[in-house]
């Protein structure tokens, strides 16, 4: 239960490094805001001051996500690869993995550079 429980605040960053250690782009995804967590524990989650409360702490708040903590490394590479061209003016055309092949291929699955552009995968072993 612990372990669930780290997982669901513990925010993801996606980090796009080029090889001069230049953070080009990066994403925090959070399934968890502190202050929302206070005020729902002393408003009372659901409470008609609470939904007023809530409403004006929108722009503020820090959860940015609600899914499942396994797909938030997939969501944060999307979001990521899928402005590249609009903000950086540049695609990334690999992605470097741990072994776990979800992200690559859910950023092949929605082409996110259209039809003809595959995004290859440099998997990262550890120093053993
Ligand atoms: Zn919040």
């Amino acid at each position: 239960m612990e372990r669930g429980i780290k997982e669901a605040i513990r925010p993801y960053m996606a980090l796009v490094l080029l090889l001069i250690n230049l953070v080009v782009d990066f994403e925090v995804l959070s399934k968890y805001c502190h202050e929302c967590s206070l005020a729902a524990k002393d408003l009372g989650e659901g409470s008609p001051e609470f939904l007023i409360w809530k409403s004006g702490h929108s722009e503020k708040c820090m959860k940015n996500f609600d899914g499942s903590s396994g797909s938030m490394e997939m969501h944060a590479a999307y979001i990521v690869w899928n402005r590249s061209i609009f903000d950086c003016a540049m695609r990334y055309t690999t992605i470097l993995c741990d072994g776990d092949a979800k992200t690559h291929q859910h950023l092949n699955e929605k082409k996110v550079y259209g039809d003809d552009v595959a995004i290859e995968k440099s998997v990262i072993r550890p120093r053993s």
